[in-house]
C-alpha cells in the first residue's frame, strides 16, 4: 500500500507527475479538480454547484468536496494505493480524508510538494491556458487568487503533515523527468 498527496500550488505540476506516479506505482489517481471539470461537462447538479467556486478561483465548500471523494474512493476500495491531487485543500478535508483511509485501514504514507514561486505559477498557467482551455487559466486576477487561496486556507495543511513527519518539500522548477526523479526518491526513502 502507498497512499501520497502531492501538494503545492496551482500550475506547479501536480496533475504532471500525478500521472507518472500512478503509473510507476501503481495507484488510483484522484485528482478533484478534473472530477469537477468532468461534472461540469456532463452538466450534472454537482458541476452546476461547483462551477460558480471555481469560476472565481475560489474552494468549493468542504461538505460537496467531502462528499465526492468519499464516493470516489469507496468505488475504489481494492486499490493498491491513491495518489491525491488538489485534496486535501483545507484542514478538514485533510481531517476527513485521516478517517476516510482509517476506514479502509490505510493512511497517508507521505505528502510531496512541490515548491513553485508566484510569478513562475502564473507564468506557466497562462501558457496552459491555451490548450486546458480552463476559464480559471486564463485570467490573471482569477490565477493570482487561486494563488492566494492556496496561501491562506491550503498551504498550512503542510504542517499538519509535518507534525507526523510525513511532509517532504522538492523544488519544482526543472525538467519534469527531473523533478519525477526527485519524488521517486523521496517515496524509496520512505517505502521499504
Ligand atoms: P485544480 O484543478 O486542482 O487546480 O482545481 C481547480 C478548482 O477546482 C479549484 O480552484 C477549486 O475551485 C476547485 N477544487 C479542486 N479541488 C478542490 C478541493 N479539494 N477543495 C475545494 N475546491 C477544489
Amino acid at each position: 500500500m502507498l497512499n501520497l498527496i502531492i501538494f503545492g500550488p496551482p500550475g506547479s505540476g501536480k496533475g504532471t507527475q500525478a500521472e507518472k506516479l500512478e503509473k510507476k506505482f501503481n495507484l488510483v489517481h484522484i485528482s478533484t479538480g478534473d472530477i469537477f471539470r468532468s461534472e461540469i461537462a456532463e452538466g450534472s447538479e454537482l458541476g452546476i454547484r461547483a462551477s460558480a467556486f471555481m469560476a472565481k478561483g475560489e474552494l468549493v465548500p468542504d461538505e460537496v468536496t467531502i462528499g465526492m471523494l468519499r464516493k470516489k474512493m469507496m468505488a475504489h476500495k481494492e486499490a493498491e494505493g491513491f495518489i491525491f491531487d488538489g485534496f486535501p485543500r483545507t484542514d478538514p478535508q485533510a481531517e476527513a480524508l485521516e478517517s476516510l483511509l482509517g476506514m479502509l485501514d490505510q493512511q497517508i504514507d507521505a505528502l510531496l510538494m512541490l515548491d513553485v514561486p508566484e510569478d513562475e505559477i502564473v507564468k506557466r498557467i497562462v501558457l496552459r491556458s491555451a490548450e486546458s482551455g480552463r476559464a480559471d487559466d486564463r485570467d490573471e486576477t482569477i490565477i493570482r487568487n487561486r494563488f492566494q487561496v492556496y496561501q491562506t486556507q491550503t498551504e498550512p495543511i503542510y504542517a499538519y503533515y509535518d507534525a507526523k513527519g510525513k511532509a517532504h518539500k522538492v523544488p519544482g522548477m526543472g525538467s519534469i523527468d527531473d523533478i519525477f526523479q526527485k519524488l521517486c526518491d523521496v517515496i524509496s526513502s520512505i517505502h521499504v
